[in-house]
């Protein structure tokens, strides 16, 4: 048609009408069918997203329960978290989601995995702690 201005899709290059004209999150001229794609891949960007920020929610809340630790619950979802992001890092079948990560993967295994050391080390001092404490009540009664 004369008159209309014609745009391409930046992903496929099919020529659209302006009204057929969608954007994506970051801007991009995209037909319907590449901006459903894009949305797909997004969202999979962000599932993985989250396995990495977990692992850092892992490592800095361990650091965190020395200082501040309610009822340990700060050690036990870190070690949730941690557990988490280690599992989800290297799943069989999730490759959509952590392809997205691959640059990510040793920053994650390394908070993961120091994150359960220091959980670890935590549980074991509690332990003792309350052991300790059982003790004492042994010998005074
Ligand atoms: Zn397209």
């Amino acid at each position: 048609m004369q008159g209309m201005q014609q745009v391409a899709c930046n992903f496929c290059g099919t020529g659209l009408t302006q009204d057929q004209v969608l954007y994506t999150a970051d801007a991009r001229i995209a037909c319907a069918q590449c901006n459903a794609k894009v949305d797909l891949v997004v969202g999979d960007m962000r599932v993985g997203h989250n396995i990495r920020n977990t692992a850092y929610y892992a490592i800095i809340s361990a650091a965190i329960s020395f200082v501040f630790n309610p009822l340990f619950l700060v050690t036990v979802s870190s070690m949730i978290s941690a557990i988490y992001a280690l599992t989800s890092v290297n799943r069989r079948g999730d490759e959509r989601f952590t392809q997205h990560i691959q640059g990510d993967k040793p920053a994650i295994l390394i908070c993961s995995i120091l994150a359960i050391v220091i959980n670890a080390i935590i549980i074991l001092l509690i332990i003792v702690a309350l052991s300790a404490v059982s003790e004492t009540r042994t010998y005074r009664y």
